[in-house]
């Protein structure tokens, strides 16, 4: 979960919603990802789903049946769908998403019998640490919205301004 940790950091650096994802298999990583939304310009750009992608390709197989996922937050729909098609029998997850969590928040569907496959789920794993992740990124986003909007609107004085100026002058 550490790697994962790290994983959900570089995510961070660049400005994308800090997640991560590590995948495991006989105590090596075979794929790793964190969320890349923003810079792909893609919705599925989900740190399990990136994680899933290279284990596949390392393990060349799209079953990872022997392989345990670590991610830093709670899977959402896409990816616990993800998860069960690529047949991951463990997923250990730090905080829960109430807002898109798919697997104990809004849905359980890894540990769903209805489906041909179910998941041994652990949650809470270094959840504070994944958990204040998220919060200092919001919260920090939010400021810089802030910011933005007061620089906006002062612009939009100074350009004001401006034209009356040009107006008392002519
Ligand atoms: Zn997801």
């Amino acid at each position: 979960m550490e790697e994962a940790l790290f994983e959900a950091d570089q995510a961070a650096i660049i400005g994308e919603v800090p997640i991560g994802a590590v995948i495991v298999h006989d105590d090596h990583i075979v794929g790793r990802g964190h969320n890349l939304r923003e810079h792909g310009n893609d919705a599925t750009m989900h740190a399990e789903v990136r994680a899933i992608e290279e284990a596949c390709g390392t393990l060349k197989s799209w079953r990872l049946e022997e392989c345990q996922l670590y991610v830093t937050i709670e899977p959402c729909l896409m990816c616990s769908g993800a998860i069960i098609n690529s047949r991951i029998p463990e997923v250990f997850y730090g905080a829960r998403d109430p807002k898109a969590g798919a697997v104990d928040s809004l849905y359980e569907t890894l540990t769903d019998t209805r489906l041909n496959h179910t998941v041994k789920v652990h949650e809470g794993l270094l959840a504070k640490d994944a958990g204040e992740r998220m919060v200092s990124f919001f919260q920090a986003a939010r400021k810089r919205q802030k910011a933005a909007k007061k620089a906006r609107q002062a612009a939009k004085r100074a350009e004001a301004n401006k034209t009356l100026d040009s107006k008392n002058k002519s």
